[in-house]
């Protein structure tokens, strides 16, 4: 019998982290993609109860594929590591932090205003460029991220087309020089 209860205990165990895996980008320590859907599906059901906004910022890093190409996809992993402890240092514990691709990050505000959305993303965009990351093999370097800003809960939206305006922001922001951050069009000053 106690063999079988420490064989359920191991089990129990595997159970645990097979669903942490399932929802944590393992580079990072982030929420992954699968887990970010679904909690702003939750964000966007608060904000239409509550009648507060939450803001949703796709970040994606500049010309990554040099960083990598100069000094090795090890230092590229690095420097996304680096940037996830950045925001996680940044912002608030309610905010949720998600890694939703490659060199791709989601950060939701929830019940935050537009004014705020844009003071934040404004503070992150500046403090990564600011910042210098120390590589493994100790050479330093610094990146740049551009920011696409939606802001939702005003209007009933569901999350996925949020996504998709700051998405279209974040190519406005690419293509207007990077490192900045550029307002999804639809968004009104609500
Ligand atoms: P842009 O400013 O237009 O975003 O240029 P970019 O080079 O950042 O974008 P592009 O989509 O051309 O390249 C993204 C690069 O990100 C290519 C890929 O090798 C790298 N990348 C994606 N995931 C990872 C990862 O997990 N680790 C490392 N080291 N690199 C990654
Ligand atoms: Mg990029
Ligand atoms: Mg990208």
């Amino acid at each position: 019998q106690l063999r079988r209860k420490r064989l359920s205990d191991q089990l129990r165990l595997s159970v645990d982290e097979g669903l942490r895996l399932a929802l944590v980008d393992p580079l990072t320590g982030l929420h992954n993609r699968r887990y970010v859907n679904a909690h702003l599906s939750r964000m966007s059901d608060r904000a239409r109860r509550t009648g507060h906004g939450y803001a949703v910022m796709l970040l994606d890093l500049d010309r990554f594929k040099s960083v990598n190409d100069t000094y090795g996809h090890g230092a590229g992993d690095e420097v996304l590591a680096s940037i996830a402890r950045h925001l996680r240092q940044s912002l608030r514990d309610l905010d949720l932090i998600g890694r939703i691709g490659g060199e791709e990050f989601l950060v939701a505000l929830p019940d935050s205003s537009l004014v705020e959305g844009c003071r934040i993303s404004e503070r992150l965009r500046h403090e990564i460029a600011q910042s210098k990351i120390t590589l493994p093999d100790g050479q330093m370097t610094q990146v740049t991220i551009s920011i696409g800003l939606a802001f939702g809960g005003t209007r009933h939206d569901d999350p996925q087309h949020l996504i998709d305006e700051a998405d279209a922001a974040l190519l406005c922001a690419k293509g207007s020089g990077r490192n900045q951050v550029s307002l999804a069009q639809h968004t009104n000053a609500a």
